[in-house]
């Protein structure tokens, strides 16, 4: 992947996104890109995927369905009653069709953003954590602690956001995706074995 398309990737987002949005998608690629480098990852393809992760978010609910319905992507229950949820799929097919971008691991990093799944590789884990701890996220409780857990090791920052997302969504704050939950289940199981 060569430098010149990350320069137009990011001219893209900036007309594609609301300004708010294009900030946060500025600062998951960055930090995206610092992660890859303490992790043995490639930091383009880090950047990448950073700013292609929500280049569906400003779609309409209507224009995210048409996309997934159109590709494929099977839409869950849970999906169909939050079509927020359908960034990911979408993008990931932004990504693919308009981008023209190949790589699995990329593209899975953008489908796997707002979930997770059992068995991430580690760009996905990249992806997943800098979309939660970015600069210019504020609300998250323990912001300061993940931050830090992030450069140390990436599976504890993955369980504890699970586990802080999962206490939030419990106590009122959403519906819960069922693979959030097998996330989670998957990532305490690993960790309590080591
Ligand atoms: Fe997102
Ligand atoms: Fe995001």
């Amino acid at each position: 992947m060569k430098t010149a398309d990350l320069k137009k990737i990011r001219k893209s987002m900036e007309k594609e996104l609301d300004a708010k949005r294009y900030e946060h998608t500025l600062g998951v690629a960055y930090t995206a890109a610092a992660l890859a480098m303490c992790n043995d990852v490639d930091p383009v393809k880090a950047e990448t995927a950073g700013l292609l992760h929500d280049c569906a978010k400003c779609f309409s609910d209507d224009k995210k369905i048409s996309v997934c319905r159109k590709n494929n992507m099977e839409i869950n229950s849970v999906e169909s009653r939050n079509p927020y949820l359908l960034h990911a799929k979408a993008g990931y097919c932004i990504a693919k069709n308009k981008f023209d971008i190949e790589d699995q691991d990329i593209l899975n990093a953008i489908l796997n953003h707002t979930t997770g799944r059992p068995g991430m590789s580690t760009l996905e884990k990249i992806i997943y954590i800098a979309d939660y701890i970015e600069p210019s996220r504020k609300q998250a409780p323990n912001l300061s602690e993940v931050r830090k857990l992030a450069f140390q090791n990436l599976d504890q920052a993955l369980l504890k956001i699970l586990t802080d997302i999962l206490s939030y969504l419990e106590s009122g704050g959403g519906e819960i995706d069922p693979l959030t939950k097998e996330t989670y289940d998957y990532y305490a199981d690993l960790l309590a074995e080591c």
